[in-house]
């Protein structure tokens, strides 16, 4: 969506804008040092273009979220939602002249329904933290980022999360029965906003009537198909409808058993992505498919000394959760698929221990990258038949710029996190990350793929987005953000 220039503020509109929200808000909820605030500007993404925020607020409730919303509706100043900050497309970053709303602090479990497979909770809590808060019921609570002991509830809803189990449970979209949202006027009658007025001027923006407006989107029964679907508008829109100050999740029974894993170990990457294509060429589904290739093997293994071998070109990583004989002959079959793809070895445990340590090395291996330099994190996604092609596109844009790119992936999923990894203060290099970053968007564009899988569009897809869109689409887009944020202050220039 485009929006107006956000212009630079002037001191006093600043100043007028802070005494506004310090008006209702307790003295520790305001940030306004230099320092604190820079911090809690940026998200995860690499080189994605942070702006100047006026302010910061860490707010606790609801009531605190709306009153930020109304002044800021009533400046006209952009509003910066935030969880966790582990975003990787630059959603989180700051607009110039905007109040950053931390959300991380909201972060209860209000309820846990054990009857109804329901759990309704704040935004703030982390991933991690819920599923322990469920286990507790017998239950569980399956996305899982890999950023799950990091990231919010509140930023995976705003982003759609996928993660590595997602290939058989579904992305944190299908857990989404219910929000609670502060938005624009839009959804109170009577109040709708009147135009864009004065937003950005200072003076109280014309329109700005509604927004603050608490609203409840959604249900908490299992079905439900009463009007549009406005929970599944909100989730994935990267804060620019509104904030999510509630959650009301679906739950799955917890997992019994103890699953198997089975690794195989290729001498190409496209070896590897053709081992995925015919896994899902014979129907098998297991709980996750994961590729590591032998970049991140050695960088996660010079860190934490796992013991891992990073000889093998990449790794698959399968994980089958059903019980008993079908899980044995599923697992078996996901075995023989890979052997039958040219894998170097295969082998399949039940130990724990063993299959945790890889898995582990999968979920460190870009904590692991980012030690050796700036890592720019591509995120497409394409159809499972054209992984391997997809996989040798990398290897060939790749070494065309003379990058560095390591490769981990949802591979079951057909989403593929190149990661590009440049030396520290490289100029040169970054040029080359950036350009090569493009070309791999349009490569998984040109093979029926998509430019975001689940990081979200942020700042970074931005471009990529409106060369894979329809054009229709992206005019409808536009249009439902003008109907609901007609002052275009939620996350403006994002998504
Ligand atoms: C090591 C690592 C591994 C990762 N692995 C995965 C992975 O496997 N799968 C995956 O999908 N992602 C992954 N990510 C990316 C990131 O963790 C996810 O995008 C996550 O959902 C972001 O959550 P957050 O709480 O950090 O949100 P933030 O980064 O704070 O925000 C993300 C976006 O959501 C908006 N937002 C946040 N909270 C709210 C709210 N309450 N209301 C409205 N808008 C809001 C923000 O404005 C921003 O646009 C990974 C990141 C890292 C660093």
């Amino acid at each position: 969506m485009e929006t107006a220039p956000v212009t630079e503020p002037s001191a006093a509109r600043a100043r007028l804008l802070i005494e506004s929200l310090s008006r209702e808000l307790p003295a520790d909820r305001l940030v306004i040092d230099p320092d604190v605030l820079a911090a809690m500007s940026h998200d995860d993404a690499e080189w994605a273009p942070v702006g100047r925020a006026v302010a910061g607020v860490r707010a606790r409730s609801e009531a605190e979220v709306s009153h930020v919303v109304r002044v800021c509706a009533e400046f006209g100043a952009p509003v910066v939602p935030r969880g966790a900050g582990t975003g990787l497309s630059g959603g989180a970053n700051a607009t110039d002249g905007c109040v950053v709303l931390d959300v991380s602090r909201m972060d209860q479990v209000l309820e846990v329904d054990r009857d109804n497979l329901v759990c309704v909770v704040q935004p703030g809590i982390v991933n991690n933290d819920l599923k322990a808060a469920v286990a507790e019921y017998g239950l569980w609570y399956p996305p899982d980022p890999a950023s799950a002991p990091w990231s919010s509830i509140g930023g995976n809803v705003s982003t759609n999360a996928g993660g590595l189990c997602c290939l058989k449970y579904g992305v944190t979209r299908d857990y989404v029965l219910g929000l609670r949202v502060v938005a624009s006027g839009a959804a109170v009658p009577g109040t709708e906003p009147a135009g864009l007025g004065a937003a950005g001027s200072g003076a109280p923006a014309s329109g700005a009537g509604g927004y603050g407006t608490v609203t409840r989107l959604g249900r908490r029964t299992n079905k439900g198909v009463a009007g549009l679907d406005l929970t599944g508008l909100f989730v994935g829109s990267e804060g620019t409808l509104g904030v999510v100050t509630e959650i009301t999740l679906r739950l799955r029974p917890a997992l019994a058993g103890t699953p198997r894993t089975v690794v195989g170990a290729f001498g190409s990457l496209p070896d590897s992505g053709s081992a995925v294509s015919l896994i899902t060429r014979r129907g098998l589904t297991p709980s996750v498919l994961e590729l590591l290739d032998r970049a991140c093997l050695a960088a996660v293994e010079e860190w934490k000394h796992l013991g891992l071998e990073a000889d093998a070109a990449a790794l698959l990583l399968a994980r089958v959760d059903t019980a008993g004989e079908s899980g044995a002959a599923e697992a078996s079959a996901i075995a023989a698929a890979m052997t039958d793809a040219g894998a170097l070895w295969v082998e399949q445990s039940t130990d724990d221990a063993e299959a945790e340590a890889l898995f582990d090395a999968r979920r460190l291996a870009y904590p692991a990258l980012e030690r050796l330099g700036p890592v720019l994190t591509e995120d497409i996604c394409v159809p499972r038949s054209a992984v391997p092609q997809m996989l040798s596109l990398v290897s060939e844009i790749g070494a065309r710029h003379g990058v560095q790119i390591a490769t981990i992936a949802h591979a079951g999923d057909g989403n593929l996190h190149p990661l590009l990894v440049t030396p520290p203060g490289d100029d040169g290099a970054r040029i080359a990350a950036q350009a090569a970053f493009e070309e791999l968007l349009d490569a998984a564009i040109a093979l029926g793929g998509t430019v975001t899988g689940e990081h979200g569009i942020g700042i970074l897809k931005r471009d990529g987005m409106r060369r894979e869109l329809d054009p229709g689409a992206l005019a409808m887009q536009d249009a439902v953000r003008r109907a609901l944020d007609p002052l275009g202050i939620f996350n403006p220039g994002k998504g």
